[in-house]
């Protein structure tokens, strides 16, 4: 353990002299950052696995030096400290390493979710591992009928109870699921009831991923990447004591869940350098993409270069607005929605902007000739994904017109019908 390690009580820190200590400690601990700290983009699954093998030890350096889940209960190995001292120590990582595989989503919203409604002992069995980097957790929402009706889940779980105890049998599909090739737990919305509307039969597991019974198969992305996955489950028992929540009320675990999802690296419980977009630090900035191409005197590719850097500014500022308001409890807690379709379409917007101001060179023939030119061409084909992850942007805005600005809700055949009669296509089961 580092001697600058927070060793004693520290309840009453405040968030400068916090700041303090974190930046030493980060400078005397942490290299600086690694391309693959953002983009988390790998050549293949040797690199990917050397580099979560490093993530799960830099989440352990954390936990060592007393920086790991800061916002989180010291009784389950936290800081016990405030959202602003996470911030604090967020703004002094930015440039340095951190383990970017376990900010989302076994942080936020995995960690977030069990902290919220896991019972004292799956709390205990969970939160220390994750914050020691023991345990990376993945979500399991979306099915292959469909991820924006969450509530729509057909992935079933049957009550049982033999020599072992009570149990479920869980049977279904998901997928999209991001990294669950190499995870070790995922949280998994199941339906329970049929015989009630959609939202009143689901309840949520705990599921260990790499056991017999789940099969798990990687998704090929357009960029050749294949962290998505789809799992099958395929009579998986699961201990009672691994069901969170109460039986049939998983909507209530699950509305919290999306919540946090929505927050993503936003949240509190998330160690993340702040202040830095995701596409501004996945390639070069756009300055370095007009120096390239012999467009920094040219008032369009200006114009372009000031409308980026206004993204960043603006997403930032949203950013930490929501956060403040989300810590103190003041904002609409789905106001995360509002940061969920910005990010969105800002993020969209700034691939756009690289590709218009790389013109002819934004795409290369070659791999080598991709890595020169800073692949803003597949950046710029693959755009769409920052408005699907995460729940999509057209389902953002249902949930800040209906629930931020308290507009009518959008008209639904299933609301109030039995589950098992509510007409489905043959991807729905
Ligand atoms: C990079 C990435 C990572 C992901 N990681 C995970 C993960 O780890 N775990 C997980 O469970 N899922 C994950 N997903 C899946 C993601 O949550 C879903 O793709 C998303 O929710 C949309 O679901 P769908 O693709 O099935 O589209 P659909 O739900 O079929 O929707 C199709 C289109 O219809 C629109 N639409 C649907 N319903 C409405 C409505 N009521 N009002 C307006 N428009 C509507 C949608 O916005 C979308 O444009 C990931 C996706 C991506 C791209």
């Amino acid at each position: 353990m580092s001697d600058l390690a927070i060793s004693e009580d520290l309840r009453d820190i405040s968030v400068e002299d916090f700041r303090l200590r974190a930046r030493a400690w980060i400078k005397a601990n942490l290299g600086p950052i690694q391309p693959w700290d953002i983009s988390q983009d790998c050549e293949n699954d040797e690199e990917e696995l050397v580099a979560v093998a490093r993530d799960r030890a830099l989440q352990r350096k954390l936990f060592d030096g007393g920086f790991a889940g800061i916002c989180f209960p010291r009784e389950y190995g936290g800081q016990g400290l405030s959202p602003a001292h996470q911030r604090a120590f967020n703004e002094e990582l930015v440039g340095h390493e951190f383990p970017s595989r376990f900010a989302v989503p076994t942080f936020s919203p995995c960690a977030a979710v069990l902290l919220e409604f896991g019972t004292a002992e799956q709390k205990a069995a969970h939160i220390p591992a994750i914050l020691k980097g023991d345990e990376v957790w993945v979500q399991m929402l979306s099915e292959p009928g469909g991820g924006s009706d969450v509530a729509g889940a057909t992935t079933a779980a049957v009550r049982g109870q033999d020599a072992d105890g009570d149990h479920w049998i869980l049977n279904g599909s998901k997928v999209w699921t991001s990294r669950a090739w190499w995870a070790d737990w995922g949280l998994c919305l199941a339906r329970t009831n049929w015989n009630v509307p959609k939202h009143q039969g689901l309840t949520v597991f705990l599921l260990p991923l790499q056991q017999p019974g789940v099969e798990i198969h990687r998704i090929e992305r357009l960029n050749g990447e294949s962290e998505a996955c789809q799992e099958f489950m395929t009579d998986v028992r699961i201990p009672e004591s691994d069901r969170m929540g109460e039986i049939d009320a998983g909507w209530t675990v699950g509305t919290r869940w999306m919540y946090h999802e929505r927050m993503g690296s936003n949240s509190p419980y998330v160690t993340r350098p702040i202040g830095i977009s995701n596409a501004a630090a996945e390639g070069p900035t756009p300055v370095a993409i007009a120096r390239r191409v012999g467009r920094l005197d040219d008032p369009a590719a200006q114009e372009l270069i000031g409308e980026a850097r206004e993204l960043d500014i603006v997403t930032h500022a949203l950013r930490s607005r929501l956060a403040d308001a989300a810590a103190s409890g003041k904002g609409n807690t789905d106001s995360s929605a509002i940061d969920r379709l910005f990010c969105g379409i800002a993020r969209v917007r700034q691939s756009t902007i690289a590709f218009e101001l790389a013109g002819s060179s934004a795409a290369g023939w070659t791999e080598e000739e991709e890595e020169e030119t800073g692949a803003q061409g597949m950046e710029f084909l693959m755009r769409q994904v920052s408005c699907i992850g995460g729940g999509t942007t057209e389902i953002a805005r249902n949930v800040i017109s209906e629930r931020v600005l308290g507009m009518p809700r959008e008209a639904s055949g299933d609301r109030n019908v039995a589950f098992r009669d509510v007409p489905r296509g043959p991807a729905r089961g």
